[in-house]
């Protein structure tokens, strides 16, 4: 970017932001991606449910929609980069290539998220607005904040990840010194190679609280990387710890584990379905034991996209396809002002999700296609 785009950029951004940001004073919202693609059998047919807690339970304590759909059927592809951003930014085809020969599947919202939304109507710093992902998708990095003029990085959210957490320590270990030469240059491999996956991470930096919790954490699990937990239960792990040391008021957590299935057999499938569950059952009950969060949160559960449901494919469960099935999901949505023990009957669009969180939450996601699910609130 020139110095003329940049000022431009500049001038926009100071316009955007309001002279005194309100303070926030709505529910807290949960946005959990039951990710890496599912299909409905295995999540939300009653019979055949490997999640039985958000099936029996969480659908009674709120808004079951049964059939939320991926409805743009042009251009539009079936996976998860795009299935969070069309849940971030309320819109379809809403991303560009962030460009990288390395990896592929880069993409950056070029419409504003939900996190710039609210960090623009409301004063919360750039901590309690957290996206939890995956340790080995570094290219979801790039879903903190959008390349649009009047929002992107100064309303961006904060990232908690194993990608994030590995250039925290490699960074404070080389500057703590004390190993020898080898060592040290080994170090500094690490540390380019992690740069390199993820370019924008250095622009900002993380705020210094992300940091303290990441010295927590390192203090905790030691360096050596074999303590902690690992897939969809570290997400669970790093969830619950933003609850209780940095209070999130909107958090995305990203699972993804189902997704495994691409490489491996049936059964990875359906255990990782069972982990997210389990994940819910322990961020739900993290809700209910913290003040801060009591009677007080929203959660919003739904995944990025569907699978394919033919028997018939040499491999089952694809998703690239664009079939039917990978367009099929649902959402539970349930906390307080919300509908208690209602299925809705008709087809939603996925993108009236961040409308409707939006709603929750207070403000308008401007440039979202739909409007929020207005049948859901009390
Ligand atoms: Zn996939």
């Amino acid at each position: 970017m020139d110095r003329r785009a940049f000022n431009t950029g500049l001038a926009a951004t100071l316009l955007a932001r309001p002279a005194h940001a309100a303070s926030y004073r709505g529910p807290n919202v949960i946005l959990v991606r039951f990710g890496g693609g599912v299909r409905r059998h295995e999540t939300i047919d009653p019979q055949a449910t490997w999640a039985p807690f958000l099936r029996h339970e969480l659908t009674k304590r709120g808004v079951f929609i049964p059939d939320l759909r991926i409805e743009q059927l042009d251009g539009v592809s079936t996976s998860h980069a795009e299935g969070t951003l069309n849940l971030l930014t309320g819109r379809y085809l809403a991303y560009r290539d962030a460009g990288s020969k390395f990896l592929t599947d880069r993409l950056e919202p070029t419409e504003p998220t939900l996190f710039e939304y609210l960090r623009s109507a409301f004063d919360i710093p750039s901590h309690q607005a957290l996206l939890i992902n995956g340790e080995d998708r570094p290219q979801e990095e790039f879903f903190t904040f959008g390349v649009n003029d009047h929002y992107g990085i100064d309303f961006r959210s904060e990232m908690l990840s194993l990608h994030r957490f590995k250039l925290f320590k490699t960074r404070q270990m080389l500057a703590e010194g004390g190993l020898d030469g080898a060592a040290t240059a080994e170090l500094q491999k690490q540390y380019a190679a992690l740069q390199a996956a993820d370019p924008r991470d250095f622009a900002p930096q993380q705020s210094p609280q992300i940091e303290a919790f990441w010295a927590r954490w390192r203090a905790h699990y030691g360096d050596d990387g074999f303590r902690n937990p690992r897939g969809d239960r570290l997400l669970t792990e790093l969830a619950l710890r933003a609850m209780a040391e940095l209070q999130p008021t909107l958090m995305m957590v990203n699972y993804q584990d189902p997704d495994y299935v691409h490489w491996g057999n049936p059964s990875h499938y359906t255990r990782a379905i069972a982990v997210i569950d389990e994940g819910l059952q322990r961020l739900v009950s993290a809700a209910e034991a913290n003040p801060a969060y009591r009677d007080n949160t929203v959660f919003v559960i739904t995944p990025d996209c569907g699978r394919d449901a033919n028997p018939l494919m040499d491999v089952p469960f694809q998703h690239h396809f664009n079939s039917a099935t990978a367009h099929e999901t649902w959402a539970v949505i349930f906390g307080p002002g919300i509908v208690r023990g209602r299925a809705l009957d008709r087809t939603v669009d996925q993108s009236a999700i961040a409308p409707t969180i939006a709603a929750v939450m207070g403000f308008r996601a401007t440039s979202a296609e739909n409007r929020a699910l207005g049948e859901i609130f009390l």
